[in-house]
């Protein structure tokens, strides 16, 4: 049907129709193929296989194919593969949202179901706005802005691109359309923390909340802070009458070494996002849970007072019936003593790495361990080098690092220790 001016010129053709995700397809190396998946491996079309050391974004917790996840899914599919949740319930979406209230402090939270930890971003956001609109008496608010802070990322959707750090190359394109917020640097000392308090204060009558990635701001490279500077934050907020929102969409379900990275600071968030590994690698799904004191104002004779979201598979009976596999695993097997070990690990392999002219540092917490170059990684020399020993390990701009499934085995780790090792001379040559 094109007219033969607009058939796509032979440069424009790629194998597939696929439009890959951060990624000039132009350039890129062609993407791995990969057929299967089992416990920390992948096999690849032409037979070879990888050991994962990132499991999927940070999602694989149990490893990938879990039995017990498997059958869940399998089981709901045949029962009730979905069902809308406006105006119906199901026991999968209700066993989850019971499960997932107490993981923030205090009674009567809430939970708030969706498919993305960007829409549960975007969720959190729109709770905290109308938790302000709904608390004023002509049911208006001033408070529609939020604190984050440089080099956090809360994903791709708009509401949550605005919240990501606004330099970033992730979304710089972007800059014109989005909404303006009040991007901070995270506040490690008592100078810091009085800045920060000054600039909340100057603009409390504007904000809804404060948004951070507790401990880890992972996307963008492992980016660690203290659990101090959580601390810091809790009290700025607490201060300013401010909500807290924890993005623990990529800490959340043991990565840090807790099952949520906020609870290693001991301070009690307003609102917390979770998704990535709720569902042990298996299904999109994601939650934003609420405490009571965001949920009363809501609670209402006023309709328009209602949370005014719902995405159509929210609470998807298969994904629910997933994340409850997901927790009852965390329940019975030792995740958070797997996670332990592994920082051990980590840290005895790569913390030496420190000492090398081209690594500017080496941080361990939980299941992620990071080595950051003084430069800029080649991301594709390096992945095909990681390919060939048989790893997959994909670094993030500067930073080379593991975060793998917390059922990796001793030899498996050892395995991926030892190509970080390698790389970060080789890459260092780059
Ligand atoms: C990945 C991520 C998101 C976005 O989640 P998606 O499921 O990709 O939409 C949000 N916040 C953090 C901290 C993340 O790491």
């Amino acid at each position: 049907m094109n007219r033969d001016s607009d058939a796509p010129k032979p440069e424009f053709r790629l194998p597939h129709s696929l439009w890959r995700p951060y990624c000039q397809m132009k350039t890129a190396s062609p993407p791995i193929e990969v057929e299967s998946t089992n416990g920390v491996t992948l096999r690849l079309k032409d037979g070879r296989e990888l050991i994962d050391g990132i499991s999927s974004w940070w999602t694989a917790c149990h490893g990938y194919n879990h039995p017990k996840i498997v059958e869940a899914i399998v089981s709901q599919a045949q029962t009730m593969p979905h069902v809308m949740l406006g105006g119906i319930v199901h026991d999968q979406a209700i066993r989850l949202a019971d499960r997932l209230a107490p993981c923030l402090e205090g009674d009567g939270n809430r939970v708030f179901l969706s498919d993305s930890g960007s829409v549960a971003v975007e969720v959190a956001m729109k709770m905290a706005m109308q938790h302000w609109a709904n608390r004023s008496p002509n049911g208006k608010t001033s408070r529609n802005k939020f604190v984050s802070f440089q080099n956090a990322y809360h994903g791709d959707t708009t509401g949550a691109m605005s919240v990501c750090d606004p330099d970033d190359s992730m979304h710089a394109n972007f800059k014109g359309f989005l909404l303006d917020q009040f991007p901070q640097p995270i506040p490690e000392t008592d100078e810091q923390e009085a800045s920060f308090d000054l600039f909340v204060e100057q603009r409390k009558d504007q904000l809804a909340a404060v948004i951070i990635e507790p401990l880890i701001q992972m996307a963008a490279g492992m980016r660690f802070h203290s659990a101090s500077a959580l601390q810091r934050i809790e009290r700025v907020c607490r201060k300013h009458d401010v909500l807290l929102i924890a993005d623990e969409v990529a800490t959340g379900f043991g990565r840090t070494g807790t099952m949520f990275g906020y609870q290693q600071a001991e301070i009690a968030p307003d609102i917390m996002c979770v998704g990535k590994g709720l569902t042990g690698c298996s299904v999109g799904l994601a939650a934003t849970i609420a405490t009571a004191k965001v949920y009363v104002p809501f609670h209402s004779e006023r309709w328009e007072a209602a949370l005014m979201h719902g995405p159509t598979f929210m609470g998807n009976p298969i994904a629910c019936a997933a994340a409850n596999a997901s927790l009852d695993l965390f329940e019975t097997e030792p995740r958070l003593e797997q996670v332990a070990a592994i920082e051990r690990t980590l840290r005895d392999r790569l913390e030496p790495l420190a000492e090398c002219d081209d690594v500017n540092s080496v941080h361990c917490l939980g299941a992620v361990g990071a080595v950051r170059m003084k430069d800029e990684v080649n991301v594709s020399k390096a992945v095909s080098g990681f390919v060939e020993q048989g790893v997959w390990i994909r670094p993030i701009r500067d930073t080379i690092y593991l975060a793998p499934a917390f059922t990796i085995s001793h030899a498996q780790l050892g395995k991926l220790c030892d190509s970080v090792v390698q790389s970060v001379s080789r890459v260092g040559a780059v």
